[in-house]
């Protein structure tokens, strides 16, 4: 170890004040497979206890689905564990070029290329296709793996307000003299669980002659009628110049991520984005788990249905509990609570009833924005949603925050 106790104690320092700003992130174990009832050791050192899990990205509940284990197992056998290489030079098997063609076909894009993961996907594909002659136009709310993706592109990088149609208006004639200009969005935002605008995004991007990117991260398997996303959701199938999305939430949950869209800007992240020509390939027993996935979703609609059914409850149940929630359709459900310490307290308590859902706050969200983000998922069964609400209702009680408004709670905990 070669450096001083000097710059050592810089370090520890940093580690230190995020301990003490409320910032540093503890992980809890979870000593089960991912499910609606887990097995979660925390405090750590202290015993498993046996929760409901309100706050995974296992939209369909398929993460640990017997078939597309199963499936896995499978691949894993015939196709083996590791490819050791890159795409184009020895990592391509037969699999990654069938999951591309479904992808494709599912999305109802072009072309589809795979990447480690989404936000591989994300830091790949700028750079890929824009220059030093071009715009990049993102809503103030996109991920951060957008926002990592936008830095390493020469393009220039501009914002407009959180799907505020006329404020991106006024940008794509701020920009009109570029050569191209890409409006980049969410489809579904993550923290809040709203949706983007796509068909008004759509018009106005043919009216300016300008490409659209959306990540669908939050929505590919679940959003829209046959949970193709949120162009299914707006009714704008095939006019998504770039879809990118991830195979680690609703579609299975393991890794993996593509750029699926119009097949020149596919062939050129082939050609040129860097997580796709310095990154390992997707290992064959996730690909093969993934085009399970996809086998089941183009079967029949049942878990896309049961998880908008599972939603509907849900946000009904707290609704008229009184609580506040941030407005939406989508399964990712924030129940308000603005106060950092209070969002704290209220998972902790959450937890003593056996639910587990974490409390964001400044800077995950805005400051005084704080909540409890719950997830719905199609693996919750009633009895999970039932005792769920009844914990939450309990822990609100002994908060006084039932039937309250965002000023009383604010004027009893402060922002
Ligand atoms: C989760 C997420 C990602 C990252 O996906 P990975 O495949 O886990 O890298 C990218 N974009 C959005 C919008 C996400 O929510």
């Amino acid at each position: 170890m070669a450096y001083s106790d000097k710059v050592r104690q810089v370090f520890q320092n940093t580690i230190e004040k995020l301990e003490n700003d409320g910032l540093f992130k503890q992980e809890r174990f979870i000593h089960s497979s991912q499910a609606a009832d887990i097995e979660v050791e925390f405090p750590v050192g202290s015993s498993l206890k046996k929760v409901i899990n309100m706050c995974a990205n296992n939209y369909l509940g398929l993460s640990s689905h017997p078939d597309v284990v199963k499936a896995a197992h499978d691949g894993l056998e015939d196709r083996g564990y590791g490819m050791s290489s890159v795409r184009f030079i020895c990592g391509t098997q037969d699999i990654h070029k069938e999951l591309e063609k479904k992808v494709t076909e599912f999305l109802g894009t072009e072309d589809t290329i795979l990447f480690p993961s989404c936000m591989d996907a994300n830091a790949g594909v700028f750079e890929a296709i824009l220059g030093s002659e071009d715009v990049m136009i993102s809503d103030r709310l996109v991920h951060a793996s957008i926002i990592d993706g936008m830095r390493l592109c020469s393009a220039i990088h501009d914002t407009f307000k959180h799907s505020d149609m006329t404020h991106l208006e006024k940008k794509l004639q701020l920009h009109a003299d570029k050569r191209f200009k890409m409006v980049i969005t969410d489809g579904v935002f993550s923290m809040d669980g709203d949706t983007a605008k796509l068909g008004e995004m759509v018009e106005l991007c043919e009216k300016y002659d300008a490409m659209l990117f959306v990540d669908d991260s939050h929505s590919s398997g679940f959003i829209g009628k046959t949970g193709r996303g949120t162009h299914e959701h707006c009714n704008v199938i095939g006019k998504i110049d770039i879809i990118t999305t991830t195979f680690g939430k609703a579609l299975g949950g393991a890794s993996g991520g593509c750029v699926s869209g119009r097949k020149e800007l596919v062939e050129l992240c082939r050609q040129k984005a860097r997580p796709y020509l310095f990154s390992n390939t997707i290992a064959p027993v996730v690909v093969s788990g993934v085009l399970r996935v996809l086998d089941i979703l183009s079967e029949s609609t049942e878990r896309r249905d049961k998880l908008e059914k599972n939603t509907e409850f849900w946000r009904k149940g707290l609704e008229e509990a009184g609580f506040v929630l941030k407005e939406g359709d989508t399964p990712i459900v924030p129940v308000m609570l603005f106060n950092a310490k209070l969002s704290q307290d209220f998972s902790k308590d959450l937890y003593d009833e056996g639910i587990y859902a974490m409390g964001f706050f400044f800077p995950v969200v805005p400051q005084g924005q704080a909540r409890i983000r719950t997830q719905i998922s199609a693996g919750h069964e009633m009895h999970h949603l039932e005792k769920a609400l009844d914990a939450f209702i309990k822990v609100g009680k002994k908060y006084d925050i039932l039937g309250k408004s965002k000023k009383e709670i604010v004027d009893m905990y402060g922002m």
